[in-house]
């Protein structure tokens, strides 16, 4: 083995930096590897708002994390551990990473300045709500990689050896099944990095894989709006050294669609507040287009469902291509692979996009419902029926919010074919309150831990900031607890 450390860290995003921080401050030696190179490492957290939740107190969070967990209930001791933990992320944000960290403008805010409800929790209805405080940023902003650039940082200000562009490739177990290591690529070829103390997986999701996302999301192609680099890596090593596997079908889907020459998604329909419908592979309009929709799910028929979770086409008329970007520019919501990584600026009228062929747009309905192959009598039999329901102020069909009714008027009329977006996928490696992946048995795998997106504590509902603040302190509880098996192994040798 060409070198050694107490713990190697797969993974630069929060996850992965905050387990390296954690474990080093610990005492223990400190490798990190990622597979991008310099500027695209941090997968989603790169991208992300960067925005954490923050709870009341540990109690409420765990009651609201209980509701939210519904049907699909989660171990009470890592209920307990995540809610104990949520609490400590602003104090761990400022006091050991030294980031400025404020309350995101817009957000609930209790703890700081009073009882100012602005964005309310996203399911007030579940037993539990009243632990939302707000979100918590670096810097009180959303966006822009504040939160990777100050993890990176406090990385930088501790020895800990950070190697980029180092595709970890497979775990290395001893003849009981204990993790001792990890075989890695670089440029100069394969090696492998012996770990005492234990590996931590922090590889993200597997929403840019695309068999993973047929196989456990059941849709039909990968759509990212984060890393495209989030490849299920993590999940296969996992598995080859034998975990079992935890909520493999939940997901963070949101509005979107893939364009030539881009990797990841674009989110579409920003600028949809009110005059556009959806019509479905035939052209019958087919849903509640505004559902009151937290993160990936919406109570649909008076159950939590997945939305969206199929593709449907997005048609709207000119007042609505003139209110503004349907995806948003960096000027309004600096988050996104396509919108951070690629640069891209929406044009404010969406006239580039529609000289682009990215939107279709045609005078009359009977001429567009081709460009999105659909029948153009269904079509405009759709729209007539959503025009008469926006003048009678009530849906009957899908009880959409009558204040969101807003009649398409005459052409020019325009659509584009909107997928859900895997955001970010939720299952992954079971793991346990100490973050130790467990096997089939619910049995430790020695040396083998996860946190974050590679393996989520969300089996369905979640709240706003839910995922950055899951990934920070699994994380650092992953770091400590790799960490103690390190140092005492090395002080028996
Ligand atoms: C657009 C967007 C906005 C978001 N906004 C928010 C928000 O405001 N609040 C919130 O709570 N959540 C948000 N999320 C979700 C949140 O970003 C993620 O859940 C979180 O960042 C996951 O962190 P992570 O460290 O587990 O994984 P990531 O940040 O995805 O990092 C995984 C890392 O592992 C590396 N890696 C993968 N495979 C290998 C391998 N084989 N070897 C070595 N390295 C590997 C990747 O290159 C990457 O750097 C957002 C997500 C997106 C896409």
């Amino acid at each position: 083995m060409d070198v050694a450390a107490d713990v190697v860290v797969l993974g630069h995003g929060a996850a992965g930096c905050a387990a390296a921080i954690e474990a080093h401050d610990a005492g223990a030696r400190v490798v990190l590897v990622d597979k991008m190179p310099a500027g695209l490492e941090g997968g989603n957290t790169r991208v992300s708002g960067g925005a954490w939740w923050e709870p009341s107190s540990a109690g409420r969070a765990a009651v609201y994390l209980r509701s939210l967990c519904g049907e699909r209930p989660v171990p009470e001791p890592v209920i307990a551990a995540w809610a104990e933990e949520c609490t400590r992320t602003t104090a761990w944000m400022r006091e050991v990473v030294g980031a400025d960290v404020a309350v995101v403008p817009g957000t609930l805010d209790r703890g700081i300045a009073g009882t100012v409800v602005e964005v309310p929790p996203e399911f007030p209805e579940l037993e539990g709500s009243d632990a939302v405080t707000g979100w918590r940023a670096v810097g009180g902003a959303l966006g822009r990689s504040r939160l990777l650039t100050a993890l990176a940082a406090a990385l930088a200000r501790r020895d800990i050896t950070v190697l980029l562009g180092t595709r970890a490739e497979r775990l290395v177990q001893d003849a009981e099944g204990t993790v001792v290591g990890v075989q890695v690529t670089d440029d100069d070829g394969t090696r492998t990095i012996r770990a005492t103390g234990g590996v931590v997986l922090a590889t993200g999701g597997f929403e840019g894989d695309v068999r993973m996302v047929r196989d456990y999301l059941r849709l039909p192609q990968t759509l990212t709006w984060g890393s495209p680099h989030n490849t299920g890596d993590g999940h296969r090593m996992a598995q080859k050294a034998g975990a079992d596997l935890w909520h493999m079908d939940n997901m963070t889907s949101i509005e979107g669609f893939g364009v030539p020459g881009f990797e990841s998604g674009f989110y579409a329909r920003f600028s949809f507040r009110k005059g556009f419908l959806y019509v479905d592979a035939d052209g019958r309009r087919c849903v509640d287009e505004l559902p009151r929709t937290g993160h990936g799910q919406a109570r649909v028929h008076g159950a939590y469902e997945h939305v969206p979770a199929r593709s449907l086409h997005a048609v709207f008329d000119e007042e609505t291509r003139l209110a503004g970007p349907i995806s948003p520019n960096a000027a309004m919501l600096p988050v996104g692979w396509n919108v951070l990584v690629e640069g891209y600026e929406w044009s404010w009228d969406n006239s580039v996009e529609v000289e682009k062929g990215w939107l279709h747009r045609a005078d009359t309905l009977e001429d567009l419902a081709p460009l999105i192959g659909v029948d153009p009598e269904l079509l405009v039999a759709s729209v007539a029926r959503y025009n008469a329901a926006c003048a009678a102020g009530f849906d009957e069909q899908f009880g959409r919010d009558p204040s969101t009714l807003v009649a398409l008027g005459a052409g020019p009329y325009y659509a584009f074919t909107s997928a859900p977006m895997v955001a970010w996928s939720n299952g992954g490696p079971r793991r346990n309150e100490h973050a130790e992946v467990l096997d089939p048995f619910g049995d430790p795998i020695p040396g083998l831990y996860a946190a974050g997106g590679v393996s989520t504590t969300y089996s369905w509902c979640k709240d706003g900031g839910m995922h950055i603040a899951d990934a920070l302190a699994f994380g650092r509880i992953a770091g400590r607890r790799s960490a103690g098996r390190g140092i005492s192994a090395r002080s028996r040798d």
